[in-house]
């Protein structure tokens, strides 16, 4: 089968406020007892599963900050997943890493276990608004992140980038930008800070501690990043994403054509082209239940012929690429797509042309999901809740 693997690696060295992912600070890891797990996690997933899962086309090992573990740690898990899965046909390995803590030592080891793309969570590159999102590293550190990166053999990087942030300047972000494009870094997510109920970011913003940039400044914001990204060179093939020519990030464009992907570790979701699930949140739970010999897996939910189709509308809607016509819409009534279809480009959110497909413009990439929700209650169709 054609899939994506994913594993999940939940320690950090600090958590920051804004962070809703599943995620436990260094002090409280246990980086001999998650390998384990991982390693009985996989026996049991073969065991489960057969062979389905042992030929995967890309890997990405997220977290979590997968490099906050310690070097041999870290060396042993790589030797792991070249041992436990066929990895002779897989096209993009990429390590997620956060620039406080990765030295040479740990880009070797990255690179020398086969790890041929690294994204890198620099999200801005000004103090305050560094400062306002909790992290723990500096603009200067991100920086020599990048530089030390290039030395240890790493063409592809990918930085992810946070915008509408308090803290951040309209010339700092500008200024930011063109730093990393000076510096050749081919790939750049960017997304929008959100305000994720349950973290300390929001309560703050919530009891009027912290002033959020409002939505006419955070769509000024997206605009100026896209301007300056497109007229670099850079495409934008998704919502949230911009690449230079070669550079599309494979793995996550699995998760957008709804190619199936096995995710290990505390939280991690699946889809294997029919039904999707998602594993165990809580890290201890996650542990107990892989150690008495359980498949940590939850709310598997097999997806009927319309609630597929709607979900690659929905992740359609988030590319550039956009939907094949008689592909995707031919199910739904001809009188509400065209209505639809003529309300989005009125409103410069899809293109007119070429005629087999609807393109979402630069606009269109922004409202992707407001575009959907009118589909789909123009429709009458349920709103799908594929995770990106
Ligand atoms: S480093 Fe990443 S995963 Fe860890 S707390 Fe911060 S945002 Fe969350």
């Amino acid at each position: 089968m054609e899939y994506g693997l994913y594993i999940h690696l939940p320690y950090c060295r600090s958590i920051c406020p804004y962070c809703d992912f599943v995620k436990a600070p260094l002090h409280h890891a246990e980086p001999e007892r998650l390998l384990s797990a991982l390693r009985r996690e996989w026996e049991l997933a073969r065991a489960a599963d057969g062979e389905a899962w042992s030929r995967p086309r890309t890997v990405y090992v997220g977290g979590g900050t997968p490099t906050a573990l310690e070097p041999p740690t870290l060396a042993r898990f790589l030797t792991w997943i070249g041992e436990a899965w066929d990895l002779s046909r897989v096209r993009e390995f990429t390590v997620e890493a956060n620039p406080e803590g990765l030295d040479p030592q740990k880009l070797s080891i990255l690179f020398e276990g086969g790890v041929d793309r690294l994204s890198l969570g620099i999200q801005s590159l000004e103090a305050p608004a560094l400062r306002a999102l909790g992290r723990i590293h500096t603009a200067e550190s991100a920086l020599h992140a990048v530089t030390l990166a290039r030395r240890a053999g790493f063409r592809n990087l990918s930085v992810d980038l946070m915008y509408g942030v308090p803290g951040e300047t309209r010339d700092g972000l500008r200024a930011g930008l063109q730093q990393l494009i000076a510096l050749g870094i081919p790939h750049i997510s960017a997304y929008p800070l959100q305000l994720e109920e349950g973290t300390p970011l929001h309560s703050k913003a919530a009891r009027g501690a912290l002033a959020v940039p409002g939505e006419t400044e955070v769509i000024g914001r997206y605009e100026e990043l896209l301007g300056i990204l497109t007229g670099a060179g850079y495409h934008h093939y998704e919502v949230s994403n911009f690449a230079l020519p070669r550079f599309r990030s494979r793995h996550n464009e699995g998760y957008w054509t709804r190619r199936p992907y096995l995710g290990m570790g505390p939280g991690a979701h699946s889809f294997d082209g029919r039904a999707r699930w998602r594993n165990e949140e809580s890290i201890p739970r996650y542990f107990e239940r892989v150690e008495s010999a359980e498949l940590p897996r939850e709310d598997r939910r097999e997806l009927s012929g319309a609630e597929a189709s709607e979900e690659a509308i929905f992740l359609g809607l988030r590319r550039s690429r956009g939907l094949r016509v008689s592909r995707h819409l031919a199910a739904f009534p001809a009188a509400e797509v065209a209505a639809w279809r003529l309300w989005a480009q009125e409103g410069d959110a899809v293109a007119a042309s070429p005629p087999g497909r609807l393109r979402p413009t630069d606009q269109g990439l922004f409202l992707a999901q407001d575009l959907a929700s009118e589909l789909f209650a123009r429709t009458d169709r349920r709103e799908p809740q594929a995770r990106t």
